[in-house]
């Protein structure tokens, strides 16, 4: 079949086609939507460095150029600013869908997060909310709408979000989830709802390849500072010698997984032949004090503990269950909490104390 005049990356046989050792593989043609983001460009590093073509879309609403400043001047690599809203017409194979505002600060109000770059980014984006329905609705339609007409693999980037305040533990594929439709997180966890139905029904409908990864709490170098997310929040207060915020009691749970796991199980995902979705986390749990603890071992043993309220609709508990992506991806984290903290402790103390990017939205 032909699509606008384009062959597929599957007619032309090289998608997911294992390559003989010593005979070079074909040149792909990679979008990556968020690449500028935090996950993006740890996933375009990787593209870039395995010889595929890739081309950034992005409109640094959270991604920052400084990610991939290092990639510029390669033909190989392209960056478009744009906003996944608007459509979007370019000839690629595949496309790895991550624009999204990810941290909570974009989607809700966080006490911790500066109001000055708070009311910088509603300046420049308007309401928050609506720009991540936006994102996750439009945007991912119109990405959908991309790979249709070419014909290129379609991978989105869900989240363990859509299983709310998770009943079952730890969550399986299989689990329905059990999210409030009308609360302060719904704009992030209905959104990536719907953007996995319209996934599937473009899927059903259309015959896109797509594949789904839900992915748990991420954390590495090049993560935003300040953005309100825990692991961020905490490092960064470390740092800079302030106590280490607790929402709640501090004994809810979340289980991280350091970035360079992720980046390959997103790959596999892509490569292989199943659509998922797959859950792509850690399963090493941890409470929000035990958290506070693997930091101040890190970072400072004197660092205090502050406890703040917390935040409506908070999960209690979450861990993937990563049996279908051990079984059928051959894919599992190799990195603890413990050795991967210290692994973006250098990136923040250079962004904190030698660089001013950060508050210059
Ligand atoms: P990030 O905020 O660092 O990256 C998101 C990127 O998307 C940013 O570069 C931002 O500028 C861009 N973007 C946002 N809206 C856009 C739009 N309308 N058009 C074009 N670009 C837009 O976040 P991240 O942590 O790298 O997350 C990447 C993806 O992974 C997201 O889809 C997120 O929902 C998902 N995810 C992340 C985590 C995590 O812990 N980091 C957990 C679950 C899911
Ligand atoms: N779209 C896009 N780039 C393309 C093809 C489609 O951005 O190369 C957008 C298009 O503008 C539309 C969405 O994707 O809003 C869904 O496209 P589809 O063809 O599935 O639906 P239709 O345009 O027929 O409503
Ligand atoms: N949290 C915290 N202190 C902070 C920021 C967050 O105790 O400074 C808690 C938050 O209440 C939640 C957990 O850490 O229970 C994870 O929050 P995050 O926003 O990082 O991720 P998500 O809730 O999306 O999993």
């Amino acid at each position: 079949a032909v699509h606008g005049g384009y062959r597929t990356a599957l007619e032309r046989g090289f998608v997911g086609a294992k390559v003989p050792l010593g005979l070079k593989r074909k040149r792909l043609r990679v979008v990556v939507t968020g690449g500028a983001g935090f996950v993006g460009s740890h996933l375009v590093d990787r593209l870039i460095e395995r010889g595929d073509n890739v081309i950034v879309v992005d409109n640094f609403f959270t991604g920052r150029k400084e990610n991939l400043v290092h990639h510029f001047g390669n033909p190989n690599f392209e960056l478009i600013r744009h906003d996944v809203v608007e459509p979007l017409l370019l000839e690629v194979d595949q496309i790895y869908h991550l624009a999204c505002p990810a941290s909570p600060v974009h989607y809700k109000f966080n006490p911790v997060k500066t109001i000055i770059s708070f009311s910088q980014l509603l300046l420049r984006f308007g309401p928050p909310v609506l720009s991540v329905h936006k994102t996750n609705v439009v945007g991912t339609l119109n990405m959908l709408g991309l790979a249709k007409r070419v014909g290129a693999r379609f991978l989105l980037t869900s989240t363990s979000e859509v299983y709310g305040d998770p009943l079952q533990h730890p969550q399986t594929e299989t689990y329905w989830g059990n999210v409030n439709p009308i609360g302060v997180r719904s704009c992030y966890d209905e959104g990536k709802r719907t953007a996995e139905t319209l996934t599937m029904d473009y899927h059903r409908g259309a015959q896109v390849e797509v594949r789904i990864a839900r992915i748990f709490n991420t954390y590495g170098p090049r993560m935003c500072i300040d953005d309100g997310r825990v692991v961020s929040n905490f490092v960064a207060q470390a740092l800079r010698k302030e106590a280490l915020t607790v929402y709640g009691d501090g004994k809810q749970t979340r289980s991280f997984q350091y970035v360079s796991d992720l980046v390959e199980g997103l790959i596999k995902l892509m490569e292989g032949e199943h659509v998922g979705p797959f859950n792509l986390g850690n399963p090493g749990e941890f409470t929000m004090l035990e958290l506070a603890k693997v930091v101040q071992d890190t970072i400072d043993p004197d660092a205090k503990i502050e406890f703040r309220p917390n935040t409506a609709d908070d999960p209690h508990k979450r861990k993937p269950d990563i049996t279908r992506a051990k079984e059928l991806l051959g894919w599992e984290p190799k990195i603890s909490l413990r050795e991967g903290l210290p692994l973006m402790v250098s990136d923040f103390r250079k962004r904190i104390f030698d660089d001013h990017s950060e508050v210059d939205l």
